[in-house]
């Protein structure tokens, strides 16, 4: 696994996104009344965590993505 810059992780984060029953979705922009937006979320498949993110500030989602660390439902992601 490589970061975006192409360099090799040499220290991977167990980290709820790189569980496979982690999913995020960035949402969309509305552009008419007849092609309403959306607003982004992101889930746990195995409901370990909610996935209503009203109210979430940024240490919230820091403990709620480390999860993973003490999850006994974490299987890694494969990636291609
Ligand atoms: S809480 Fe557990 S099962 Fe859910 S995404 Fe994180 S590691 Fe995976």
């Amino acid at each position: 696994m490589n970061t975006m810059d192409g360099k090799p992780i040499i220290r991977p984060a167990v980290v709820c996104w790189s569980c496979k029953h982690f999913s995020f979705e960035g949402g969309s922009p509305g552009y008419s009344e007849y092609t309403p937006g959306y607003e982004g979320s992101m889930d746990c498949a195995k409901n370990v965590w909610s996935s209503d993110l009203s109210g979430l500030d940024e240490d919230g989602l820091r403990v709620r993505l480390t999860t993973a660390e003490r999850c006994t439902k974490f299987e890694p992601r494969k990636t291609s």
